[in-house]
């Protein structure tokens, strides 16, 4: 495995890869959900590229840039025994040269959900990831379904500016009791971990009540709402029920649709979805 940072080195690296190439771009502190998409890669790829980069600009003010766990030995382990072939772990300099005002903004997908709740942060996303995909230039990038609107923004900007790349959304890796796997997950004391569950508990209610037939929309909400209420050390900052495509929130589950929720649990922000219907 060849491990790059400066951007000449990165392009030289890809230039020696021939056939094609898949992408999977990570802030590192890897877990099975990161290796799960390496893995997707390495299927449908003749190569791999995975990038470790935590990208400032998508932080707020009062986010956890500072405190974001790093582990860049292990990481590199990770990403050799899963079969990449190159890792590029750019720098903030790298990335963002002094004099740096370009930025990448999708706009209607970004307005709901996390991008109300998290202002200038689908623009940070957008705005790396497509640096990344000029840099790379892979044939297709693999993103998580956790993250479910950014790559529903990543899927439309990749649309609305042309990049030639194939854009693969992988399924949410779960631990045992269904927390989903995260970086963040770290942050947790033992008493928050067990509380986290609440989040794959609330989108369970949910669910099983939309199998037995429930359609409405707030119903779903609400049953999310009641279940995440009853764990003390849980938060909810917001339950959505919406299309699945325009991520516009729903009256009656009629088609596809994405559940989904932001939980503290304690001063730990947690963001978990099922797609339904
Ligand atoms: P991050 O390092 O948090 O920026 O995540 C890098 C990529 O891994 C993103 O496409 C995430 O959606 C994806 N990812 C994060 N957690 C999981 C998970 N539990 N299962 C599958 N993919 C994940």
């Amino acid at each position: 495995m060849n491990t790059v940072t400066a951007l000449p080195e990165l392009r030289a690296a890809r230039r020696s890869l021939s056939g094609t190439v898949g992408f999977v771009p990570t802030m590192g502190y890897l877990h099975t959900g990161h290796i799960s998409l390496v893995q997707a890669a390495m299927a449908e790829c003749d190569h791999v590229v995975a990038s470790i980069f935590v990208n400032p600009t998508q932080f707020g003010p009062n986010e956890d840039l500072a405190k974001y766990p790093r582990d860049l030995p292990r990481d590199l382990a990770m990403l050799e025994a899963a079969g990449a072939d190159l890792v590029w772990t750019p720098t903030v300099e790298i990335m963002y040269p002094s004099g740096f005002q370009t930025w990448v903004e999708v706009e209607g997908l970004t307005r709901p959900l996390e991008g109300e709740i998290r202002p200038g942060h689908f623009r940070g996303v957008t705005t790396i990831v497509a640096k990344l995909f000029n840099a790379v230039g892979p044939d297709k990038a693999y993103f998580g379904q956790k993250d479910a609107q950014q790559a529903a923004v990543i899927r439309r900007m990749t649309k609305d500016l042309d990049f030639p790349i194939e854009i693969v959304v992988c399924p949410t890796l779960r631990e045992a009791d269904g927390l989903a796997m995260s970086s963040r997950n770290t942050y947790l004391n033992p008493g928050e971990r067990q509380a986290a569950t609440v989040l794959f508990c609330a989108l369970s209610a949910a669910k099983s009540a939309f199998d037995s037939g429930e359609r409405g929309a707030e119903k779903l909400r609400a049953l999310v709402r009641k279940t995440v209420s009853a764990e003390p050390l849980a938060k909810l900052q917001y339950v959505s029920c919406a299309d699945y495509d325009t991520l516009e929130e729903l009256e009656t589950v009629r088609c596809k649709a994405l559940l989904s929720l932001a939980v503290y649990v304690g001063k730990t922000r947690l963001i978990d979805n099922f797609v339904i219907g």
